[in-house]
């Protein structure tokens, strides 16, 4: 969206600006150490060694005044290539530089310095001419981090910043920031009590509080519900495994580091699963199949856990404890297409009730390099194709994406854009020929012979933590009337005179299943009609005077300064299409 990293224009600006950042906080705070300032996807960093000094977010005006005078100073950015010894020399108190210099050799000709007024920098060069050209900047946040990324090093200070070549891309890059914060799902996750996280159960390891259980629960009954109607049989597996199951699976080999540490006990050895696929392939096993029985769907929402670093969990998006849309589908060779037409199918189903709009099927395909597939090359020619005939078939946009397949099959997934213009991955289906074999699964053909399935592994929703996150960002934690955590609210004007009116309403909501609340509480009616919008309620149903002595109701919507009354059934009618239709309201901007 915003890519500093790969503009001609913007690189070298952003580069420079890494080192007018490096200069304005060596004349702010004493012997500052740097270490290496780059640029990335969005702005750029400098990691530096302040000592025993501190910089927080209340000291960013202070920098970028000090940056500010540098760059209206305007000195020139000045390269000249020095030896090894001289750099040596330079930077003989500055560890952190010198164990750059260290990497070149005696007689190097690839050293170089830039020097802007009296600041000189280590580096490689890509700036502009003269700091003058730094105008529109903006230092973002400050992070720890660990020197070489390593949590036995000395944590230094990193601050972050980004920089244009205009003005409007400095506000329009404000502007999105903004929008971040308003969407940011952490944020309204706390606001609408959605969910928390305790230190002492652990990070990436969230607490889902009633609101957001609904949201979860209404969820997990969709997606369950348009399995079954597919054709997939639902189970439960347990969350532990003995460590032999993913000796067996491979995992064990190829995903310890993603994995929680064993657990000892007795004899036994236990471990927490990352993924449930083995469970299913014992399943599978359990029974005996006729090549008549095929294809079997197994569903599951399975509950996973990976190690993730603490440094990396985020809220509901990066987490170590998480529940998966899954499901494992045994089929014949010769089932393959019309299965994952099926998976196809079903992932374009559930994204029109979403109304997800924004979306890229990836197909990944195998490499040339032989060794680094599972050897079976007509089994992946078939499947690749099958794949791609599919999606031409179904006339849904896609890219091919070469040597990006698994190990053991090929793979489509979904790439869907959010509105903040991030690129996710949605939904999964992956072709698995080996997995199986692993298990010594079989069934039997019609010549009565055992015969290895084919596995797809598939989530539609992915995990529900992830998905839930998507969705409070994507309606800004407005849900649509189907997944709101209290779908109405009604509102008396007077908390007594129109109470028994208003508790009727509700009593009869709740009989027709809608999560329905009131507020009659002894407030004036502006604050609980205020009250309900900052819970973001998208029904609010306010009865005065006129309302019991019509019998009608008058109807509010969240975000919305429209009222307008209607006769209490035709309502209830309304409400109940608007449910089942998953209807997402939007503002009429005409009626503003
Ligand atoms: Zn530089
Ligand atoms: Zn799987």
């Amino acid at each position: 969206m915003f890519n500093t990293k790969d503009d001609a224009i913007l690189y070298p600006i952003n580069h420079s600006c890494a080192h007018l950042l490096a200069q304005a906080v060596s004349n702010i705070y004493s012997d500052v150490k740097f270490w290496v300032g780059p640029v990335v996807e969005e702005g750029f960093y400098y990691d530096m060694d302040l000592g025993e000094a501190t910089i927080k977010e209340e000291d960013f005006p202070k920098i970028e005044k000090e940056m500010k005078r540098l760059a209206k100073d305007g000195k020139r950015i000045v390269g000249r290539k020095v030896t090894k010894k001289e750099a040596q020399d330079f930077f003989k108190d500055n560890p952190y530089k010198l164990y750059l210099i260290d990497k070149f050799d005696e007689d190097s000709d690839e050293i170089s310095f830039y020097t802007q007024g009296d600041f000189t920098d280590l580096c490689r060069g890509g700036h502009v001419e003269s700091l003058k050209e730094l105008k529109y900047f903006k230092l973002l946040k400050v992070a720890g981090a660990y020197w070489l990324n390593d949590s036995k090093n000395k944590m230094l200070t990193r601050v972050y910043g980004i920089a244009f070549d205009s003005e409007e891309k400095l506000k329009a890059y404000e502007n999105y920031l903004e929008e971040c914060k308003a969407r940011d799902h952490r944020k309204l996750g706390k606001e609408l009590d959605i969910f928390m996280t305790s230190e002492l159960v652990g990070p990436g390891l969230n607490l889902w509080l009633p609101n957001g259980a609904v949201i979860r629960r209404t969820l997990e009954r969709y997606i369950v519900d348009k399995e079954l109607e597919r054709g997939y049989h639902h189970v439960y597996t347990p969350v532990l495994a003995s460590s032999e199951l993913y000796k067996i699976s491979g995992h064990w080999d190829h995903y310890k580091d993603g994995m929680y540490p064993v657990m000892k006990m007795d004899k036994e050895e236990v471990v927490l699963r990352p993924m449930n696929c083995p469970h299913h392939m014992l399943l599978f096993k359990n029974s005996l199949h006729s090549y008549r029985d095929l294809p079997i769907r197994i569903g599951e929402l399975g509950q996973d856990f990976r190690y993730e670093k603490s440094g990396a969990v985020m809220g509901l998006e990066r987490v170590r404890g998480m529940c998966q849309n899954d499901a494992h589908i045994f089929v014949r060779k010769d089932q393959i297409k019309e299965e994952i037409k099926g998976v196809v199918e079903l992932i374009l189903d559930v994204y029109k009730d979403f109304n997800i709009k924004n979306y890229k099927f990836r197909l990944s395909l195998k490499g040339d390099d032989n060794e680094k597939y599972y050897n079976d090359p007509s089994m992946w020619e078939n499947a690749e194709n099958s794949l791609r005939e599919i999606l031409n078939e179904l006339n849904v946009e896609y890219y091919e994406a070469k040597d990006e397949a698994a190990f053991y099959g090929p793979k489509l997934d979904v790439q869907i854009k959010t509105a903040l213009g991030h690129e996710l991955t949605l939904s999964t289906c992956q072709l698995d020929f080996l997995l199986p074999r692993k298990f010594d699964l079989y069934y039997i053909d019609e010549n009565n012979e055992k015969v290895t399935p084919v596995v797809i592994h598939r989530a539609i929703l992915g995990t529900f933590e992830r998905f839930s996150a998507y969705l409070i960002e994507e309606y800004k934690g407005a849900m649509p009337l189907w997944l709101a955590p209290t779908q109405v609210m009604v509102i008396p004007v007077h908390h007594e005179y129109h109470l028994e009116y208003a508790k009727n309403i509700v009593t009869e909501l709740r009989k027709l299943g809608f999560r329905t609340e009131l507020n009659a509480k002894n407030e004036k009616l502006g604050y609980r009609v205020r009250e309900a919008n900052s819970q973001k309620i998208p029904i609010q149903l306010v009865v005065g005077e006129g309302e019991v002595s019509n019998n009608t109701i008058t109807l509010r919507r969240f975000g919305s300064r429209n009222q307008v009354s209607y006769e209490k059934n035709e309502l209830y009618k309304l409400i109940e299409i608007e449910n089942k239709t998953k209807f997402i309201y939007e503002e009429d901007n005409n009626n503003n």
